[in-house]
């Protein structure tokens, strides 16, 4: 790559597209710092992901895929919240791409940036091994943010979307999972649609904001799913002090990853799969009602599948009651490589 650290900023990053008009911006890109408003009845909500190639995503994806997946991700943590996106930054740390790579890149970051109105504010530039790292920043009215810590005994706990393609989608593309060798697609009912299902769930996963700023006042607490719902739902249950029921037979399933996994391989990849970035939310029932109302103004498919006890554990049954023994664990991202 010719250009240098200032041209590669100005020509891919620092443009109008990316900008955004967004009032509580006062500076952007180009100083030490950018400059946010914060209205006073507000609270910034603000969280970070790192993606590393090959790791997170495969070293040879489109580079406007990578950078579609990169915002997603961590615009979902922001729904989790229940925050409206505001700004973001992005430091990277690049091999060897050239302007075409920017060039590619630089288009998928605007078209999320647009479609969630998140505008790019500064970030970082070094060369090195291929690395996204993004921060991002939300709004939440501060009687309206989710929290993990706020699940009660009885509380029903639903799921947006489908789970399990996540892992699916690793697969499919051909990547590692940590689910071990049976956990792999059934060749023969493998569509052309179904592989192109997994891409696109794969790299554009859908943040459900609108959803959770619709629904926010009748949720107790929430977190997005991106390490398998035993593990999320654990977090949960961890921060809140409550115990859970899963009832394993209501976990919604995509219509094709019910083409091309076993059943026990579903379970595996909703429970320890991750990469999901659905919501889980845990609802008092008394607001049931008015949660699933709200959930379909915004045209998005929630299902019941367990309840909030006060036990010290997440077990998990069948729809003949049977309890099941379950022996598998969420991704863990260090298992073992730091020492205490
Ligand atoms: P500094 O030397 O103060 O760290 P830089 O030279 O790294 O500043 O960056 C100059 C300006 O460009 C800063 O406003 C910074 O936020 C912005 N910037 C740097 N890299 C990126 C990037 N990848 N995307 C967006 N803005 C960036
Ligand atoms: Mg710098």
């Amino acid at each position: 790559m010719s250009l240098s650290e200032f041209e590669v900023i100005r020509e891919f990053f620092n443009k109008k597209e990316l900008a955004l008009d967004r009032e509580e911006v006062l500076l952007g890109i180009g100083d030490d710092a950018a400059l946010l408003s914060v209205p006073s009845e507000k609270v910034l909500s603000i969280s970070t992901d790192m993606l590393v190639e090959s790791v997170h995503f495969p070293k040879d994806a489109a580079p406007a895929q990578i950078a579609k997946r990169a915002l997603l991700v961590n615009i979902s943590d922001l729904a989790a919240m229940g925050a409206e996106p505001l700004c973001f930054t992005l430091s990277l740390a690049l091999a060897k791409q050239s302007e075409r790579w920017l060039q590619q890149f630089s288009q998928g970051l605007v078209e999320i940036a647009q479609r969630y109105n998140i505008a790019l504010v500064g970030g970082d530039l070094v060369a090195g091994p291929t690395t996204i790292s993004i921060q991002v920043h939300g709004l939440n009215s501060s009687e309206n943010c989710l929290r993990r810590d706020r699940a009660r005994v009885g509380d029903l706990i639903f799921v947006t979307g489908c789970l399990g393609d996540g892992a699916v989608a690793l697969v499919s593309l051909g990547l590692k999972t940590h689910l071990g060798d049976s956990f792999k697609i059934n060749k023969e009912e493998y569509s052309i649609n179904c592989q192109n299902y997994f891409n696109s769930i794969y790299f554009e996963p859908e943040p459900r904001i609108e959803f959770a700023r619709s629904c926010g006042k009748y949720i107790a607490s929430a977190i997005d799913i991106s390490d398998g719902l035993i593990g999320d739902l654990g977090h949960i249950c961890k921060a809140s002090g409550v115990g859970a029921t899963l009832f394993v037979d209501e976990i919604p399933y995509s219509q094709s990853a019910n083409c091309c996994m076993s059943k026990p391989n579903l379970l595996q990849a909703a429970l320890y799969g991750g990469d999901d970035y659905e919501l889980c939310v845990t609802v008092a029932k008394t607001d049931q009602e008015a949660f699933m109302q709200a959930a379909e103004s915004t045209n998005t498919p929630v299902r019941c599948i367990g309840e909030i006890n006060d036990s010290d554990r997440i077990c998990c049954h069948n729809n003949s009651g049977e309890e099941l023994q379950l022996h598998n664990e969420s991704y863990m991202h260090f298992s073992g490589e730091i020492q205490e």
